[in-house]
């Protein structure tokens, strides 16, 4: 039969307790989530700062929609290149100190482009085993000696880095990871890639708009100057409450990408109405420091009271809390019963993470209040002795 793999691998996921499903949500993102006529305290959504619904940003794309309307007609070498692009780009330019910005429709399409783009049979790409799915797979697909270095370990990275003997390398990592909520060390990597003569590339998804001042991310937090890091990615469907990325680096690679880099010549602009929405929610996020003040502060108290409780946690100081459960039958189980009682947490199973090592992705956002934390961790602790003693 043609394509019979369809069949068994989805048996095999299932199994294995590994099939994903997806659940309809019938609300806006926000502090609550209703889904299949339930309503749920939302623990598991990227909108760490709380912008996803915000009316100003609402009202900034609103305005975009009625002066440029909702498409953009074209490719940004086309038509796609609208007023509200440029301008989202200088502003991009300014807040983190880069000479040039290009816009993407999603960070997924940024990285695979940019690493296709940039790398070929040559050169050499060293990233972090725990990278994104979007950085790790263009790797494999771009044609380019790709290896990747233990989890955040320098020596091994530094090793890599000694050992090579193409003259290209570009090294990836992530200024806060995924599915982990750790930080990687950007100073002492920025220091090995400058000695080897090596390219710096942060994708800092998790980081912009929460850490850093005026919401920077990463890289103004761990003070690493951008002469350091040669290229930045920064996504906007995370604490900006969005969607789109973009590529920030000097204007040579820009002029590079936008000839020669296929996602971003072959794909329609995003609209300029969303263009807008960003700008506004970068805005808000540089001129007021309640939002990331108030999603430290719901960390801080997540953390202190996740101790008390004796509930382990991984190594993160980040809105992303993961909670170790290791099986990924246990996980499902933990996720369905805290369902059960209200809240909505996310069981994130391999192959998204390393096997054996299925987890809760508790995500924080300054909506959460003070309440909805005590009670999220009175029932996982209820829950996770339950366990143990079943
Ligand atoms: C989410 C994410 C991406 C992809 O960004 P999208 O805009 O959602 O496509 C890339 N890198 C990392 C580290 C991410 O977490």
């Amino acid at each position: 039969m043609a394509f019979d793999f369809i069949q068994s691998e989805l048996e095999l996921r299932r199994q294995n307790n590994l099939l994903r499903k997806r659940r309809c949500q019938a609300s806006a993102q926000g502090r609550l989530l209703r889904s299949e006529g339930q309503q749920y305290l939302n623990f598991s959504s990227n909108d760490y700062l709380g912008l996803a619904n915000h009316p100003k940003i609402v009202e900034a794309w609103r305005e975009g929609a009625k002066h440029y309307g909702v498409g953009c007609g074209g490719s940004p070498l086309v038509t796609g290149f609208q007023g509200p692009h440029y301008q989202l780009e200088q502003l991009l330019c300014e807040w983190q100190g880069r000479p040039a910005a290009l816009l993407f429709n999603s960070g997924f399409s940024a990285n695979q482009g940019l690493i296709k783009t940039l790398l070929g049979k040559n050169d050499l790409l060293l990233q972090d085993k725990l990278n994104h799915a979007s950085l790790i797979e263009a790797g494999m697909l771009s044609g380019c000696q790709s290896k990747r270095f233990a989890h955040n370990q320098l020596e091994q990275l530094s090793q890599r880095l000694a050992a090579r003997k193409q003259q290209n390398c570009l090294v990836i990592t992530e200024g806060v990871f995924s599915m982990g909520g750790d930080q990687a060390p950007l100073k002492a990597i920025a220091q090995l890639c400058h000695q080897h003569n090596s390219w710096l590339m942060v994708d800092d998804a998790h980081g912009v708009g929460c850490l850093g001042e005026q919401g920077r991310g990463s890289l103004n937090q761990q003070q690493v100057g951008s002469s350091d890091v040669q290229i930045q990615m920064l996504t906007f469907g995370k604490a900006l409450g969005v969607s789109g990325a973009t590529l920030l680096c000097d204007h040579d690679l820009q002029d590079y990408l936008i000839n020669f880099d296929k996602s971003y010549v072959y794909s329609t602009a995003m609209p300029a109405a969303q263009a807008m929405a960003i700008s506004a929610a970068i805005e808000l996020v540089r001129s007021d420091p309640h939002y990331q003040q108030q999603l430290q502060t719901n960390i801080s108290l997540f953390k202190a009271l996740a101790a008390e409780l004796a509930i382990p946690l991984g190594k993160s100081n980040t809105a992303i809390q993961p909670v170790l459960i290791g099986s990924s039958e246990r996980a499902l189980l933990c996720s369905e019963r805290l369902k059960q009682q209200g809240f909505w947490v996310s069981a994130i199973r391999p192959p998204t993470v390393p096997p054996n090592t299925a987890r809760l992705r508790i995500t924080l956002s300054s909506h959460h209040q003070r309440e909805d934390i005590h009670a999220l961790l009175a029932a996982l602790a209820s829950i996770l002795s339950e366990q143990y003693e079943g």
